[in-house]
């Protein structure tokens, strides 16, 4: 039976990939530091995903999951986000610092430890997916930098993994409703100039990544590697 891994796979992007992959005979694992909301998960997808507590930016958590887990066919470092709207701006060097390590633990730690980890699980016709962002094209700060990273790294892991019939890609959404990403911050206005700025006019769903992240996890993309795919409704243009 296939096994899928999808981190942070409680909530948004995350679980609609989980729903996305989870069809008959596939194990999909998620995990998240929320049991609970890990639980709500699992039990909402109907008992096909299996939840883990698991902080992917804890290098012995991680090793500890590793040594669990068995074979892995994909998996998806959705684990992240911009980790600025849980703290104060910082003042001084000392707090730009952790500031600065915050996001990058986050959004680009998290995926290199959890991939490190799992590598020696996967085998040909594996698949590894990480959620990166439109903010590493627009600029976003240290959220933004550390998506840009997150892209970089994928080339090389690309390389490294390729003659073992691996697979390394990276989805890159533009604005996506429905999340915890943006916390409570973001107002009717505040929404509706983010829309204005999207060539399909309307902000992009957590399925409409799933979709992607599934395609490139099927037997349909084993040519496709070490890219990046923008899923923005044409929010960042490219040629
Ligand atoms: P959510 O906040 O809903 O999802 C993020 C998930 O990651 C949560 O389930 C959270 O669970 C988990 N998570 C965060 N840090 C860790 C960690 N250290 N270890 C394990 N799990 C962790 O937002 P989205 O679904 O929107 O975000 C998913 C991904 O998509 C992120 O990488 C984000 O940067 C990216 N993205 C989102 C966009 C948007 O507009 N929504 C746009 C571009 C990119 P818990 O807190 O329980 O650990």
């Amino acid at each position: 039976m296939p096994t899928i891994v999808v981190t942070g796979g409680g909530t948004g992007i995350g679980k609609a990939i989980a729903q996305q992959l989870a069809h008959d005979g596939t194990d999909v694992v998620v995990t998240g530091r929320r049991r609970d909301v890990l639980d709500d998960t699992a039990a909402a997808l109907g008992g096909a995903v299996r939840a883990v507590e698991l902080d992917a930016t804890d290098p012995s958590a991680v090793r500890t999951f590793a040594a669990q887990i068995g074979r892995v066919d994909v998996l998806v470092n959705n684990a992240g986000g911009n980790t600025d709207f849980d703290h104060p701006a910082p003042v001084g060097l000392d707090e730009v610092a952790r500031a600065w390590r915050r996001n990058l633990d986050s959004n680009l730690i998290s995926a290199v430890l959890m991939t490190e980890a799992l590598l020696p699980a996967m085998t040909t016709g594996a698949a590894i997916i990480s959620i990166g962002s439109i903010a590493a094209d627009k600029g976003a700060g240290s959220y933004g930098a550390a998506k840009a990273g997150l892209a970089s790294w994928n080339i090389d892991l690309a390389r490294r993994v390729g003659d073992a019939g691996i697979t390394a890609n990276i989805v890159s959404p533009g604005y996506i409703g429905e999340t915890e990403f943006f916390r409570d911050a973001l107002d009717d206005t505040s929404v509706e100039s983010m829309v204005e700025a999207i060539i399909t006019k309307r902000a992009g769903t957590p399925t409409d990544i799933a979709q992607t992240v599934a395609f490139l996890a099927s037997p349909h993309a084993r040519q496709i590697t070490a890219q990046t795919f923008a899923v923005n409704g044409g929010e960042h243009p490219s040629r």
